[in-house]
């Protein structure tokens, strides 16, 4: 009889973060290590990386599998929307993934195909959607509402009642001021927060920011 298959698409940088978190939640459900792989479109299939097979998207829906199910560890958000749709498109199930040490507190809200790693915290009255990253030591504090495909590198502090758009990309260590319940500080649709950056202000859709106090990035 066939059984479950899993992978965790991207095999690069964020993949190889992720996949110990893959292997360590098998390994609770008591399901065999060989069924865990790296998807990978751009890599060399012909060895395994860090002990797991690496295939091809091709090659893992034609593996027997009574199911699949699939992260995606690419940090790039528009490339995680496209394969997105893809999963969905073949009946591959979405699978989200949280670090067993991350806190989370009250009343959070998270849409599927989350990956949440080591040391990310999440306070209470939170909103996510979906395909949401927080990479490692990142934080969500009370009262924020995150759209879909956002993207946090590691030790991003979101501060209380902060609203940020669809596929904002938030860069390391970059601090964003808390707003209030009546006035929200917002990072638009899109928008790049440089690392390092201390937000204070609103970012508009599609700008990028850097600096402290954070200023909209002049392109030489
Ligand atoms: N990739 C893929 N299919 C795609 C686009 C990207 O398999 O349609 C893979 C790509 O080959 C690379 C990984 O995704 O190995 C992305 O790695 P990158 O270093 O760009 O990002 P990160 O790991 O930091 O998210």
């Amino acid at each position: 009889m066939s059984k479950p298959l899993f992978g965790v698409y991207g095999a690069s940088g964020f993949g190889r973060e992720v996949m110990p978190l893959a292997r360590e939640w098998l390994l609770s459900q008591d399901i065999s290590l060989d069924r865990l792989v790296f998807i990978d479109d751009g890599m060399d299939t012909s060895q395994a990386i860090n002990g797991h097979a690496v295939l091809k998207y091709a090659a893992f829906l034609a593996q027997d599998a009574s199911e699949r199910m699939v992260c995606i560890a690419i940090a790039n958000s528009k490339i995680r929307e496209k394969i997105a749709a893809q999963l969905s498109v073949d009946h591959v199930l979405d699978w989200s993934i949280k670090a067993n040490n991350c806190v989370v507190m009250d009343d959070f809200q998270i849409g599927h195909g989350a990956l949440l790693s080591p040391f990310v915290t999440m306070t209470s009255n939170i909103r996510i959607g979906k395909y949401f990253h927080a990479n490692i030591y990142s934080y969500v504090a009370h009262d924020c509402v995150i759209g879909d495909y956002v993207t946090f590198a590691p030790s991003v502090h979101c501060n209380g009642n902060i609203i940020i758009e669809d596929h904002a990309y938030i860069g390391t260590g970059a601090i964003l001021k808390q707003g209030t319940p009546d006035k929200p500080l917002v990072i638009g649709r899109g928008a790049v927060v440089g690392m390092g950056a201390v937000v204070t202000k609103n970012v508009a859709a599609g700008e990028t920011v850097v600096g402290n106090p954070a200023k909209p990035l002049i392109k030489p």
